[in-house]
């Protein structure tokens, strides 16, 4: 009988623990998502807000503040875009 307790027990942690990752994740899931409800994760590509070109996919900061922060520079018109796709 003390296999099966720890077998029970088992499958109680992992169900517990499964319950509890998914709702931390969905939790973070709605944090990065931006006021206007577009997608802002880590795959997220604004277009420009002033002249609408696509950001390039590969990052290269500009500044420091974009190393740390991320964010882009609009390559058609210089235009400093946040992580979340406003102008800055
Ligand atoms: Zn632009």
């Amino acid at each position: 009988m003390k296999v099966l307790a720890i077998v029970v027990g088992a499958i109680l942690v992992m169900w517990i623990g499964s319950a509890v990752a998914t709702i931390l994740l969905h939790r973070n899931l709605r944090k990065t998502a931006s006021p206007n409800g577009e997608w802002s994760g880590p795959l997220y590509f604004p277009n420009c807000p002033r002249c609408n070109t696509p950001v390039p996919r590969a990052r290269v900061p500009r500044s420091l503040r974009q190393t740390f922060l991320g964010g882009w520079t609009c390559e058609s018109c210089g235009c400093e875009i946040s992580r979340k796709g406003y102008e800055r």
